[in-house]
């Protein structure tokens, strides 16, 4: 099959790999209907995170069931499913607990939680590739209705829609609740949809790219809120936030960027989103933090993106009496009700969606999502177009 190959930063290839196949009884093996390019990838592709030469790339999945282990009885050929980006063994203790998201059996490495195509995750194959196969497939699988409609919605429940949704849901976004968002990423976006989506009042969403911001404006339409943009390259956003909420601050945070903050200059700054964050949450409010950052490794290269240490305001974070929740998201949480959402029509989160390619032209699609390259936020890869 055709797949997209991690050879070396910067350097991919789509290029012919063996096919996937049935391994265990209880894998499925799924034909891709699309799979997108996540800013999680990104990590890898700059070198941020290393990853095995010869991995295929993608963890966010949707596709056809093309063939099922002989243990796998709710799963069958044919199926429209979508494959949360955790992989996740259903039976261990974080497991039955609801956390798929730290499945203690799935990663070879002992680490929690597992994943496809990731540093780290296990050696699991990605999905940005003609097939994919998916382990306990009755587990991690989630139906979606025949055919092809709401195929760029649905695409986003494998990791940003819940992902979003888990941000909102830690910063125990809830009606009436004021908050603050910082990065207008398509998880930022996703959170904001989110925040509309479960009732908030008013919502901010912070980042330094007018093109972002302008889709953030969008977030609500669905249910008639109106998001606030707020430009980190024009404005103080501490005070555009403290202004605009009578100088009481919001009562939940979502931070959606990650270690890779970084100033309206592009000098990185891992600590400024949790500093702000402290800043506009009012004391005892909530803060959700989706965005990655990295454990500390003694052996890495020094310079700060590999550094676990950040050095943010906990003092303040803890006089204000603030909860801070983090993580990955646990999809399996959240898929089925925002699949519904969408099947109801009160969630569209294909607002953000702003390239539909060919699998063939996937090199190209990193680099320029990579390089912010104008308008580039979300990239859905199709391997039969
Ligand atoms: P992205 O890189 O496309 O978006 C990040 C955005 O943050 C960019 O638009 C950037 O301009 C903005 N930004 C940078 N510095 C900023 C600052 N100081 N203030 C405000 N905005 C700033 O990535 P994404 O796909 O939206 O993902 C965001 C983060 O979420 C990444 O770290 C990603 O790895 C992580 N992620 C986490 C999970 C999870 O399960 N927790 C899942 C998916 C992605
Ligand atoms: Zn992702
Ligand atoms: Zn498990």
């Amino acid at each position: 099959m055709k797949a997209v190959v991690f050879k070396a930063p910067y350097e991919l290839s789509v290029e012919e790999v063996a096919d996937p196949r049935v391994e265990e009884p209880l894998d499925a093996v799924i034909r891709i209907t699309t799979a997108n390019i996540c800013g999680s990838d990104l990590h890898p592709y700059e070198g941020r995170a290393e990853l095995e030469p010869g991995m295929v790339l993608g963890h966010e999945n949707m596709g056809v069931v093309e063939e099922v282990g002989p243990g796998v009885n709710r799963i069958k050929k044919g199926d429209r499913v979508s494959v949360p980006f955790n992989l996740a063994c259903g039976t261990c203790r974080n497991c039955t607990a609801g956390w798929t998201s730290a499945c203690l059996r799935a990663n070879p490495s002992g680490q929690p939680g597992a994943g496809y195509g990731y540093p780290n995750m296990g050696p699991y194959w990605g999905g940005q590739a003609e097939y994919l196969r998916v382990p306990w497939a009755d587990f991690n699988l989630l139906h979606l209705p025949e055919g092809t409609e709401h195929e760029s919605d649905f695409t986003m429940l494998s990791d940003i829609f819940p992902t979003g949704y888990h941000g909102t849901e830690l910063a125990q976004v809830a009606p009436g609740k004021t908050v603050a968002i910082f990065g207008a990423g398509p998880v930022g976006l996703m959170a904001a949809h989110s925040a509309a989506i479960r009732g908030a009042s008013q919502v901010f969403v912070v980042d330094h790219q007018p093109d972002r911001l302008r889709l953030a404006e969008q977030a609500g339409s669905k249910v008639g809120l109106e998001v606030t943009a707020v430009n980190a390259a024009e404005t103080d956003v501490v005070e555009a936030i403290m202004d605009g909420t009578d100088g009481f601050g919001v009562d939940c945070g979502v931070e959606a960027v990650g270690y890779q903050a970084h100033d309206a200059s592009g000098q990185e700054h891992p600590a400024m989103v949790l500093d702000n964050l402290v800043q506009v949450v009012r004391a005892t409010g909530h803060l959700g933090v989706v965005g990655v950052y990295m454990p500390e490794d003694p052996d890495a290269a020094t310079e700060p993106a590999k550094e676990g240490r950040v050095a943010f305001d906990f003092g303040s974070a803890f006089t204000k009496g603030l909860s801070i929740g983090t993580g990955q998201c646990p999809v399996k949480r959240y898929n089925q009700e925002l699949r519904d959402l969408i099947i109801r029509g009160v969630a569209s989160p294909s607002f953000i969606v702003s390239h539909e390619v060919a699998l063939d032209e996937a090199v190209d699609a990193y680099k320029k999502f990579d390089e912010r390259a104008d308008g580039y936020t979300k990239v859905l890869l199709h391997p039969d177009a």
